[in-house]
């Protein structure tokens, strides 16, 4: 049997689709992590369901993989800069709590995102600062090589030293600079030069230091990355993955200190994945104070974290998204119209791979209790066997999850395929998606229209102004019925008139 299509992936470098074959047994995969200084938004979110995405393909195409995720404690400035505060540490002074706290609270907020959106974990998830020791190691053994040049504000990376620098970013020397942001740095040899080691001014005392060669600081922001990349996954391994903003500095950046250090004139990685912003027009959903809606936003509004997790793969991972009130509203009819067809089906399979796909539609047993008699026989199978195939195909094309998601939806209107064939089409589109399609309660899914969350007390003021309104349409008060109409819509309830009276719900 064929392992299906050639896994297609695009590469940030040199911009092109290549085929993905693993170097070993077990595909290497880096993905850098937050910066835990504050609540993720939304937009946060997208590189790690982005990530999942690339981790299902691979468990379908049956490639084990080990995944690190690091969580950055210190070391990421205000601004992304050599010079700026840490971001931690101006957190701790406006919350008045230690870093230790800021971070611990903002890594477990990120967690519980990860795991209300589905995310399978890392296999590791390295903190910068257990690290720091290492660090100094790799910058050290940078210096030794005459990769570096020592200011008084720390010791500092020499770009110019660094053939090919930035082909990550194929951008010239003066994009480069734009990229590197304006910073200025006294002494600082080239403006796209970044700091390995950022050394305490004198009279500052950083919250967070270290001893080093260079004297007291911190390491500099890019460093982590090489070093726990490297220290979990080995020297060169096979996919580093982040947001699009990392393209032009941070990956740069890293890849020009890791293969000075390496000096095999290998390329350290195979291939970078970077996956596209999501841009925020949600002007109806709350935004939490200091950044952009969460995850709890959303989950307060009534909709499923499922349902934004669709909304993301409804897109392609290198387009961008607008996030709007009408998108998630969309996303969530959507999840709930495929959780309703669905839900009949189970129990699905979990966790299907190509192979044991194929597997289960060649035996045709897909398990206890379905199909017999349902005027199931070989012909749905094979129509079975179609879909799987387009779905192998799909998300071989570069993780075409649209594509996916419009494959299971024309599979489950199909008046060809059996119960059995859809289990398993059901099945294999939700071992990609991660939709929780096998276990997701169609009524819990989407809360926004169930009444019993309200309060007595909004039911209340909802049911005076549906009555308000009513007594002003019998008075023939059109202005004042459609001001109140305007009002209900305001707090998110539709309202509807029928002979038999007035009808809201919420939207
Ligand atoms: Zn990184």
């Amino acid at each position: 049997m064929s392992t299906g299509h050639q896994l297609r992936l695009y590469n940030s470098l040199g911009r092109r689709l290549e085929d993905f074959t693993p170097s070993a047994g077990v595909a290497g995969l880096y993905s850098c992590g937050p910066t835990v200084y504050s609540y993720p938004h939304l937009g946060n979110m997208r590189p790690y369901v982005f990530a999942d995405t690339l981790r299902r393909a691979l468990r379908w195409k049956g490639t084990a993989v080990r995944h690190v995720t690091n969580i950055t404690d210190v070391g990421h400035a205000v601004a992304d800069s050599d010079t700026g505060e840490d971001k931690l540490e101006v957190a701790a002074a406006r919350e008045r709590r230690s870093v230790e706290e800021i971070s611990a609270r903002y890594t477990e907020a990120f967690f519980a995102d990860l795991a209300a959106l589905n995310i399978l974990p890392a296999d590791e998830y390295p903190r910068a600062t257990a690290y720091v020791k290492q660090m100094i190691e790799f910058a050290a053994s940078l210096e030794e090589k005459g990769f570096t040049y020592l200011l008084p504000s720390g010791l500092y990376f020499d770009t110019s030293r660094s053939p090919g620098y930035g082909a990550l970013a194929m951008m010239d020397v003066a994009g480069q600079r734009e990229a590197a942001r304006v910073d200025y740095v006294q002494g600082r040899r080239n403006k796209t030069d970044f700091a390995l080691w950022r050394t305490e001014e004198p009279g500052v005392r950083r919250v967070m230091r270290w001893d080093s060669p260079w004297g007291w600081g911190a390491p500099g922001w890019h460093l982590e990355c090489s070093v726990m990349s490297m220290g979990l996954l080995g020297e060169h391994f096979d996919i580093h993955t982040g947001g699009v903003d990392h393209r032009e500095l941070h990956h740069v950046n890293e890849i020009a200190q890791s293969e000075a250090y390496l000096g095999d004139g290998r390329p350290w990685v195979r291939f970078w994945l970077h996956n596209e912003f999501l841009l925020m027009n949600a002007e109806k959903i709350a935004k939490s104070a200091g950044g952009g809606p969460r995850l709890a936003d959303l989950t307060q509004a009534g909709y499923h974290p499922m349902a934004y997790r669709l909304f993301l793969l409804g897109g392609h991972y290198r387009s961008q998204l607008d996030f709007t009130t009408q998108a998630v509203d969309a996303a969530q009819a959507t999840l709930r119209r495929l959780l309703t067809r669905i839900e009949p089906l189970r129990p699905l399979p979990e966790a299907l791979t190509l192979r044991a796909a194929r597997a289960l539609l060649a035996a045709g047993d897909v398990g206890a209790g379905y199909g017999a008699g349902a005027g199931y026989g070989a012909h749905a199978d094979k129509a079975a066997a179609g879909y799987v195939e387009q779905l192998d195909a799909a998300i071989c094309a570069d993780l075409a999850t649209p594509k996916i998601l419009a494959t299971l939806q024309e599979s489950l209107r199909d008046p060809e395929i059996g119960g059995d064939g859809l289990r398993v089409v059901a099945a294999a589109a939700d071992a990609l998606l991660g939709l929780r399609l096998s276990g997701l309660d169609p009524r819990e899914a989407d809360r926004r229209r169930s009444v019993r969350d309200l309060a007595p007390a909004q039911v209340a003021v909802i049911e005076r102004l549906i009555a308000g309104r009513s007594r002003a349409r019998e008075e023939r008060d059109w202005p004042r019925a459609d001001q109140i109409r305007a009002e209900l819509e305001s707090l998110g309830i539709q309202v509807t008139d029928t002979p038999a009276g007035t009808a809201w719900e919420l939207r």
